[in-house]
């Protein structure tokens, strides 16, 4: 079997589709191939036409062959859902993004089936599934990878994909969004070291806030990901 890795796109939204929608084709461009993208459904507090350019663009992307996964529902979260002294300290560390952190199961399962609903409105039909879910910053709880995987979805969490069928592939995670500044340059370079070591599902997890900031430097690390006999994959394809 050929080795292989995701690039998977985080956080896109009502807010940011029209600006990283050539992001995305460039991205496209380089990998030779559409791949994931992490999708934030709720659009609650977006304007009416902004929702309905953001149905356009996901019918778009899903045409062209990318693969969309569910991303958390509103991705910010309220500290009073109960929440497990760890799960308080997540939610300090990625100043209120890890929603799923430390959530009792009847929290985390609300909060999962909120998402998907948010999901279905936005597509409209029941045919559009997500292909995975990933929750926020990879932040959980210990109800969340069942629940998941109970709606027939891959979970995914900092160091593993499981499929439903309980499918796991090692897959550890280069990622730039929210570390400082020093931290920046290793992360590229532990990106280009997982893809070369022989084993395992290498992910490049890409954010908004990448991009124009570490362009460059994720081009030449997508390059390095083919350059070394990888080719990529989507969850749709575990
Ligand atoms: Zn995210």
């Amino acid at each position: 079997m050929a080795r292989k890795f995701l690039l998977c796109f985080h956080d896109f939204s009502v807010w940011n589709y029209q600006k990283m929608l050539p992001v995305l084709e460039q991205l496209k461009d380089l990998a030779g191939a559409p791949f994931s993208i992490l999708v934030i459904p709720d659009t609650e507090k977006a304007p009416p036409e902004a929702v309905d350019g953001f149905r356009e663009a996901l019918s778009q992307l899903k045409d062209d062959g990318f693969d969309l996964a569910l991303h958390g529902y509103k991705h910010r979260a309220e500290f009073s859902q109960g929440r497990s002294y760890a799960g308080l300290i997540a939610m300090n560390l990625t100043h209120g993004e890890a929603e799923f952190a430390g959530l009792s199961e009847y929290e985390s399962s609300r909060i999962l089936h909120a998402g998907i609903d948010a999901w279905n409105k936005l597509f409209g039909d029941s045919t559009t599934k997500p292909s995975a879910f990933i929750p926020p910053t990879w932040y959980s709880n210990k109800f969340l990878p069942s629940q998941v995987h109970a709606e027939k979805m891959i979970y995914e969490d900092r160091y593993a994909i499981v499929t439903a069928k309980r499918k796991r592939y090692a897959s550890p995670v280069a990622s730039f969004a929210g570390i400082p500044n020093f931290l920046v340059n290793p992360a590229f370079r532990f990106g280009e070291f997982i893809q070369k070591i022989p084993f395992g599902l290498p992910r490049i997890a890409l954010h908004p806030v990448d991009f124009p900031q570490h362009e460059k430097a994720i081009h030449n690390l997508i390059r390095a990901a083919l350059g070394c006999g990888r080719k990529l994959t989507r969850y749709k394809d575990l």
